[in-house]
């Protein structure tokens, strides 16, 4: 039997970080921590562990479009190495503190939508 999610839009509740089941809460207190529910309907957000999901997505993605581009530059430039580091240092630290949030919010929202848990033994019926 399959079960109709009550969350129809769990990317776009995680993205603007609201509580994945309402939409309507807050799921942030300050810029990366949880709070403790949900202020609309109260869900516990005990549930939510995203761990290092978000850090390794953004490392990955904005590490490779921040180490392309200096490559890039390099290449075709040749520019002195105070204007990497100029350049550089300050990109990096956008296109990697700008989408955490984002990214934590969308992994604990379909954390959510698809009851993603740590896993556990059952016991097993006799066979
Ligand atoms: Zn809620």
């Amino acid at each position: 039997m399959t079960e109709i999610s009550p969350t129809p839009l769990p990317i776009a509740r995680g993205l603007r970080g609201r509580c994945p089941r309402c939409g309507e809460g807050k799921l942030f207190q300050g810029f990366l921590n949880l709070r403790a529910k949900c202020g609309h309907c109260g869900l516990d957000y005990n549930f939510a562990d995203a761990g290092d999901g978000p850090a390794v997505f953004v490392i990955l993605i904005g590490g490779g479009i921040v180490v392309f581009a200096a490559l890039l530059t390099e290449v075709v430039y040749q520019p002195p190495y105070w204007v990497h580091a100029a350049f550089w240092l300050p990109l990096i630290m956008i296109v990697t503190l700008a989408p955490l949030r984002l990214i934590k919010g969308l992994l604990i929202a379909l954390q959510y939508h698809h009851k993603a848990a740590e896993g556990r033994l059952e016991k097993r019926g006799d066979a």
